[in-house]
């Protein structure tokens, strides 16, 4: 990553209102162009989402940025990303986390990512293959949950999964409507919910692609 892309990045993401330095610190540490193919590395730095294989996409820096600052990742945390992509917001909390689980519905994803983060050294993330709706009980409780598809609700087992005084930040909505990205909080009493913004993601979508 030269130091004019770092620069053009952390730009764009200013604008867009991450200001958190320890977001911002992570997200320097993660070179984008590895988590692109050679067709998209040119554009690794532009605040777009881009295509990776089996039809997915790696998310928009900005929205990246946005929801891990809305997480609130503490050193200590036990963290489960539903979602894995080839990794991207998995690497930039594994800097933030003690911990980071990452489920991923297709197995050719999966392998991507466990391949992109080998290289980058990041030995705190365990990429699973499977449903993230349901969570990842025998690893539960986790301190936070990042949710990077669209669920129509947030999935009753991630609830479930989350430590009272945890949180959990999922896109809610029926995919090409409107989605609202929003906060879950686990209270000692049950749940509170916040709204934070409009946002667009791909679907949550049931069951395995052993691709
Ligand atoms: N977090 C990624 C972006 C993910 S795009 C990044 O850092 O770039 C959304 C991903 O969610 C896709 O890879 C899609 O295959 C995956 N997905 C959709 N439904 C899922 C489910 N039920 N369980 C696990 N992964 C799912």
């Amino acid at each position: 990553m030269t130091p004019e892309n770092t620069m053009r990045l952390q730009l764009s993401l200013r604008s867009r209102g991450v200001t958190d330095a320890r977001v911002l610190t992570a997200m320097e540490l993660v070179d984008r162009a590895l988590f692109v193919t050679e067709t998209f590395a040119a554009r690794a730095y532009d605040d777009v989402p881009l295509p990776v294989a089996v039809g997915q996409t790696i998310s928009q820096p900005s929205v990246v940025g946005l929801m891990t600052q809305a997480l609130d990742v503490q050193p200590r945390d036990k963290v489960l990303e539903v979602g894995t992509g080839t990794g991207y917001q998995s690497a930039i909390l594994s800097h933030l986390a003690r911990r980071v689980y990452t489920v991923e519905r297709h197995r050719a994803l999966t392998r991507i990512a466990q391949r992109n983060h080998q290289a980058m050294g990041l030995s705190n993330i365990t990429q699973i293959t499977g449903d993230g709706s349901f969570g990842l009980p025998e690893q539960a409780p986790f301190d936070r949950i990042l949710v990077t598809a669209a669920a129509e609700d947030p999935p009753g087992p991630l609830l479930a999964q989350l430590r009272i005084g945890g949180s959990m930040v999922v896109p809610v909505g029926v995919s090409d409507h409107i989605q609202m990205l929003i906060k879950v909080t686990r209270t000692p009493d049950g749940y509170d919910y916040d709204e934070l913004s409009p946002v667009r993601f791909v679907p949550l979508v049931e069951g395995v692609e052993h691709d």
